[in-house]
């Protein structure tokens, strides 16, 4: 049996109060009670190796973050409408991580509230109410943002002003196809928009695609779609809420891998290392009208226990040459990752940057067939050895690894390792 009467007793109050839209993680949920670093512990004590979230992206309760948040919570919280040098000391800083032009920043508590400002800046900007995503992108939860989010699937409908496009898959497309496909689908869903009487405003992507299936190269693919969206008077937001701060490894934000001049990149998840915040680096321009008008207000956006937290990471990011140890240990894992898939033929393809990688499950490795099955059952075999991954992608068939960027060679031949064994057994 491997739930406790305790367990199922709260599984049961768990349905009972939260409802059913609340699902958990695996065949046999695991029930955590503490995190330090890559570790995750259980009720029971039982240790795991924490190869998925990257809201701690500088390993769980990391003491800086912890120690900023608990001293700001004794002293001062309030919103940002008083005068607090911590709001503007963490702006500088985090301004200071991005290319020159993209020098100003805008807060919220999560990314689809900065998604949604995305949004409406960009209608504001452009006049244009038309929206480019991708076919399987994932922008966030409020209802504008639910309108061009395709991987809701069924529980919500798409804008009729909303245009997705294939996700570039270098799996089944080459390097060459890569680099023309995309900004030719991109081109295509302009055409069709206007066809419609609709003016586009923007081109969002997650910049490494991550709810698509994860594609990181080759560089520079995104550019011919930018300079579309740009000739068609729209605006590029790049969404960094998951590859951003550091985790591609080769770059602190994912669009500079692809050489590309988003208008506006949002940002969260590990932007607070597990304190809830987000938000929007802009070029002035684009709010310059749109600001004063706007009446634009968050009340916890940008707080100053947020603002603590926010700079304490983006110092724990350098200190620790986090960016660095995301690109080495990344490489080094995809090697192992690479290694593993000469012996194992299910394993069809191994992708990524850093310490964002994809490793495609297929049944069939000349037809690249996806095989969601097997993939299900590896996640779950892992999570029996104590190693904690996820799935992504159409198929669901993508074994989708994010470890905290404080992941070592050691953590990484105990992923490989696992994986080797869970194969050969299956
Ligand atoms: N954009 C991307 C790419 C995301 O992955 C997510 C969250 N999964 C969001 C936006 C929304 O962020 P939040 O859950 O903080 O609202």
């Amino acid at each position: 049996e491997w739930l406790d009467e305790a367990e199922k007793a709260l599984i049961a109050r768990r349905e009972k109060v939260l409802g059913p839209a609340y699902r958990l993680f695996y065949e046999k949920p695991l029930h955590l009670v503490r995190g330090e670093g890559v570790f995750l512990y259980d009720a029971k004590g039982e240790k795991y190796l924490d190869a998925y979230n990257n809201v701690a992206s500088l390993g769980h309760c990391h003491p800086r973050v912890v120690e900023a948040i608990t001293r700001q919570t004794a002293v001062l919280n309030t919103h940002t409408r008083y005068l607090h040098e911590g709001i503007v000391d963490y702006a500088e800083t985090l301004t200071a991580t991005f290319p020159e032009a993209l020098s100003q920043a805008m807060f919220t508590c999560t990314g689809s509230e900065a998604n949604d400002l995305a949004v409406r800046i960009a209608r504001f900007v452009t006049g244009g109410t038309g929206i480019i995503a991708t076919d399987l992108a994932y922008h966030g939860l409020t209802n504008a943002v639910a309108e061009f989010s395709p991987s809701l699937g069924e529980s919500v409908t798409l804008g009729p002003h909303v245009r997705t496009v294939a996700a570039p898959d270098s799996y089944r497309f080459s390097p060459g196809e890569m680099r023309e496909k995309f900004g030719r689908d991109v081109r295509a869903a302009i055409a069709d928009l206007r066809r419609h009487g609709i003016k586009p405003a923007m081109l969002i992507t997650d910049t490494i695609f991550s709810s698509d299936g994860i594609f990181a190269g080759p560089k520079g693919f995104l550019k011919p779609a930018v300079d579309a969206i740009h000739e068609a008077g729209g605006l590029f937001v790049a969404d960094e809420v998951q590859p951003g701060f550091g985790r591609t490894g080769e770059a602190m934000w994912g669009f500079e891998r692809h050489g590309v001049a988003p208008d506006m990149v949002t940002i969260g998840k590990p932007m607070g290392n597990g304190y809830p915040m987000a938000g929007i680096v802009l070029r002035p321009e684009v709010i310059a009208d749109f600001g004063p008008r706007a009446r634009y207000f968050n009340t916890f956006g940008g707080n100053p226990i947020a603002a603590a937290a926010g700079k304490a990471v983006l110092d724990t990011i350098r200190i620790e040459g986090l960016q660095h140890n995301a690109l080495e240990v990344g490489r080094y894992l995809m090697e192992g990752l690479k290694t593993l898939s000469d012996t194992y033929p299910a394993i069809g393809d191994v992708r990524g940057s850093g310490l964002f990688i994809g490793v495609e499950i297929v049944a069939d490795a000349a037809a690249k067939r996806p095989d969601s099955t097997l993939t299900t059952r590896i996640v779950n075999g892992l999570r029996e050895r104590r190693i904690l991954i996820s799935a992504t992608g159409p198929n669901a068939n993508i074994l989708k690894i994010r470890p905290p960027l404080v992941f070592s060679r050691e953590n990484a031949d105990m992923l490989v390792e696992a994986l080797g064994d869970v194969l050969k057994t299956i």
